[in-house]
């Protein structure tokens, strides 16, 4: 009789895989750990299978810079299941699959090992903090790895939240998972406005700061089971600004962001934007405004209730910090220093990373 014992330390679930068809290929990480590949011996399945293994080495290094440190031996991809899953220190993927389409699958299910396995969030209540924030960091990885090249990589997300909003079925995320009226409903809710959460925390706080929340949220809660207050606190503490509305509104409500230019008037020589909070949900403002010559410069409205303000995220730009927007007010006057006539154009967050259900009031242009 031979018996095999296995052994899995600092884990909350298993799985286990066994086929005397597989063929097992061992790659060995250089401060890593060793990844394993289980697969059918049918030559239609062997490139793929193969060319994903070099993949499966930079996803594993992405998420070790960007997250944290991986801290198990060794991480299984293994042919079979009924679709991608994700298990402690594995995962289960139907194989015959365009190759795009396996080193995506591979790449969701292998970014869980973090947002599930080590940060043991339960899935059924926080869902978003789960599958959301490993669809943010998959994104990521997969523009890299696989040379995308996307300005916005979470441009899908984007679409499908606003595809939800538009249909009217939209849940708050903090419904249980069971509890969605809607399987569509439950899906965008967990992972497009999961992965927004945290995309758009990058607008409010600034990018460099988000990856240092994640990293910092990682290190602080490994092996333990963060809840939402975890990762807005993280935030707040990388960011020194108060977060609190962020979570609330984006999580715990359906109310939508839509920004609007109101009107641009002349006063004099210099210019008065009117802005207007059309949507429920409140969020500081970057406004771009291109002057006739072509030159761009940048003003800042930062939301009073963050006491707080992000760094200038486009370095290369003028930037004016002006006073915050208070209160509840549902307008805003900008004055800039210049005449009206030598606007050419004034646009509201032009990283689009906001999720303003409305962008068709977000420019002005000059006639
Ligand atoms: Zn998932």
């Amino acid at each position: 009789t031979l018996t095999w014992h296995f052994k899995a330390p600092m884990v909350h679930d298993f799985m286990w895989a066994a086929d005397n068809e597989y063929v097992h290929d061992v790659v060995p990480m250089e401060n890593g750990p060793t990844l394993h590949f289980f697969y059918k011996d049918r030559s239609e399945l062997k490139e793929n299978w193969k060319n994903l293994q070099s993949k499966t080495v930079a996803a594993m290094e992405f998420f070790n810079k960007n997250i944290g440190p991986y801290p198990y031996e060794q991480y299984s991809v293994i042919q079979g299941g009924d679709g991608g899953m994700e298990y402690a220190m594995s995962t289960l993927i139907t194989g015959e699959r365009k190759f795009g389409s396996l080193v995506g699958v591979m790449v969701h299910e292998m970014a869980h090992s973090w947002f599930q396995h080590v940060l043991a969030t339960n899935e059924s209540k926080h869902s978003w903090m789960d599958e959301g924030f490993t669809s943010f960091i998959s994104s990521l990885c997969m523009n890299e790895i696989m040379g995308q090249g996307m300005e916005n990589p979470f441009d899908g997300s984007y679409r499908g939240y606003y595809a939800l909003v538009e249909s009217g079925k939209e849940q708050p995320q903090t419904t249980h998972a069971d509890r969605y009226d809607l399987n569509f409903a439950y899906g965008i809710a967990a992972y497009s406005k999961g992965s927004i959460f945290l995309s758009q925390l990058g607008y409010v706080i600034g990018q460099d700061k988000l990856m240092q929340t994640i990293r910092r949220y990682y290190n602080d809660f490994k092996f333990k089971h963060p809840v939402p207050n975890d990762i807005k606190r993280t935030a707040e503490k990388i960011s020194n600004m108060e977060l609190d509305w962020y979570l609330t509104d984006w999580t715990q409500t359906t109310n939508t962001i839509d920004y609007g230019i109101k009107d641009v008037v002349a006063e004099e020589d210099k210019t008065k934007i009117i802005l207007e909070r059309v949507g429920l949900m409140p969020m500081p403002l970057d406004i771009l405004v291109v002057d006739s010559d072509g030159n761009q410069e940048t003003f800042y409205v930062p939301l009073r209730m963050m006491r707080g303000e992000k760094d200038n995220p486009y370095p290369s730009l003028k930037r004016t910090v002006v006073s915050d927007w208070a209160w509840a007010y549902p307008t805003y006057e900008l004055i800039i220093d210049m005449p009206k006539e030598k606007i050419a154009g004034v646009s509201i967050d032009p990283s689009q990373l906001m999720a303003d259900v409305n962008r068709e009031n977000n420019t002005y242009q000059a006639q």
